[in-house]
């Protein structure tokens, strides 16, 4: 325990104060469970925000990324490397798009995040703009949306409480309800170059685009010649069953953003575009130190490899469905929850009280790793290796904790 408290103290000590950290230290990780310090074991339904997709300390992520290691870490982008155009093609048939012209359906851009993914997307609708559309440079985003944190990305992240400390942002960024279509048409001037939305908004707490809304979005942007680009950051890599979230939709972008679950935890993120657009990026527009790095690309083969000969994203499929029946029964039963929604392994719930810190608390007290979002939501992102029988055991702390926090 004095390890513990000298570390938190540590901690406080040096590192900014930009989170509230919850009262655990993990030291180890084994698929879908934690374990602290003492040798305490807790069910994970987190994954480090959805990004460790298939579980903790995966062996053939871990073997992957050790033999890297000691062959070669890095040599920055202006030299091949192993791996690197194997993930880029991966990623691309991956994504099932129609081929265009005599290419391929996309090309990509390796980053290290998802907020650089969304510069990187921006930067890319605005150089499009200057070849198919002068005069265009606005991009019209969803209120609640987390596009990062970066000055850009956080112009497009509409939620004014991330926002306001740090303004004057970039401008060019215009917000509509999400899914509501007659304001999205009002929002589109012939200054707009793009829209950019998440198929289902993850950090503002699991709000789903509607089917209907996401497919009349596609013609409108075909319409009035807007790119429509889908931030996949937390939907991406099967979390909601299919690769990519915009597929189970059965809409196409033309821009796509990746990070989160791309590398079983490793920091890296993805510009995935259809080519022509691609091709508006020319050598010495755009570019990262990092990006695209050998360790990286080996810990994304092995991580696709892994969720694709699992079958992770059926997976996510049949255990998302129990874990929102449960969910639903637990609603009925308490009368607590007023909502369960999401896709495959990422669901929200949201609180009939603003308790959603207190249960999460409690619920890590008792060997369980929740998120809150905001008062009234609890967010479930477990690693695609979850099982029915972890979703069970998560329930029945999760049902005592409500009732423990909020009694009957
Ligand atoms: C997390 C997230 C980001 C930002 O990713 P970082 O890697 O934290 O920069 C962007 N978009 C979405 C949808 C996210 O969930």
């Amino acid at each position: 325990m004095t390890g513990f408290s000298a570390g938190v103290e540590l901690d406080a000590t040096y590192h900014m104060h930009t989170y509230a950290r919850k009262p655990a230290r993990f030291v180890r990780g084994m698929g879908v469970r934690l374990f602290d310090e003492d040798g305490r074991e807790y069910l994970d339904f987190v994954s480090g925000i959805g990004a460790v997709s298939v579980g903790h300390a995966d062996t053939a992520v871990a073997e992957a990324v050790s033999r890297q290691m000691q062959l070669l870490v890095h040599v920055s982008n202006l030299f091949y490397v192993e791996g690197r155009a194997e993930l880029a093609a991966t990623l691309v048939e991956m994504t099932g798009w129609p081929v265009e012209g005599d290419g391929p359906a996309a090309r990509v851009f390796f980053c290290n995040s998802g907020t650089e993914a969304s510069e990187g997307a921006i930067k890319l609708a605005r150089r499009w703009a200057a070849a198919n559309k002068p005069g265009a440079f606005r991009i019209v985003t969803a209120e609640g949306s987390f596009h990062g944190r970066t000055l850009a990305a956080l112009a497009a992240t509409a939620q004014a409480s991330k926002q306001d400390a740090f303004r004057p942002l970039p401008e060019g960024f215009d917000h509509v309800p999400l899914n509501d279509l007659e304001a999205l048409e009002a929002a589109i001037t012939s200054e707009t170059c793009a829209v950019f939305l998440e198929p289902i908004q993850g950090e503002g707490g699991v709000w789903p685009c509607d089917p209907e809304y996401l497919h009349a979005v596609r013609r409108l942007c075909d319409e009035r010649n807007v790119l429509l680009m889908l931030d996949e950051v937390q939907t991406g890599f099967y979390r909601t069953g299919t690769a990519f979230a915009h597929q189970g939709y059965g809409v196409t972008p033309d821009v796509m953003t990746l990070a989160k679950g791309i590398a079983n935890g490793l920091p890296m993120g993805a510009i995935v575009a259809r080519t022509s657009v691609a091709d508006c990026f020319i050598p010495g527009d755009h570019g990262s130190t990092f990006g695209g790095g050998p360790v990286l690309c080996a810990a994304a083969l092995a991580t696709i490899d892994r969720l694709r000969a699992k079958g992770l994203g059926a997976n996510a499929v049949t255990v998302g469905a129990h874990l929102r029946d449960a969910l639903t029964a637990l609603a009925r039963q308490t009368g607590r929850i007023t909502e369960v929604r999401g896709t495959g392994l990422m669901v929200g719930i949201s609180l009939s009280e603003p308790v959603a810190a207190a249960v999460t608390a409690r619920a890590l007290d008792r060997g369980v790793v929740l998120n809150n979002v905001g008062d009234s939501i609890i967010r479930f992102l477990p690693p695609l290796v979850c099982t029915v029988s972890d979703v069970d055991a998560m329930m029945v702390v999760l049902s005592e904790t409500l009732e423990e926090v909020w009694p009957t």
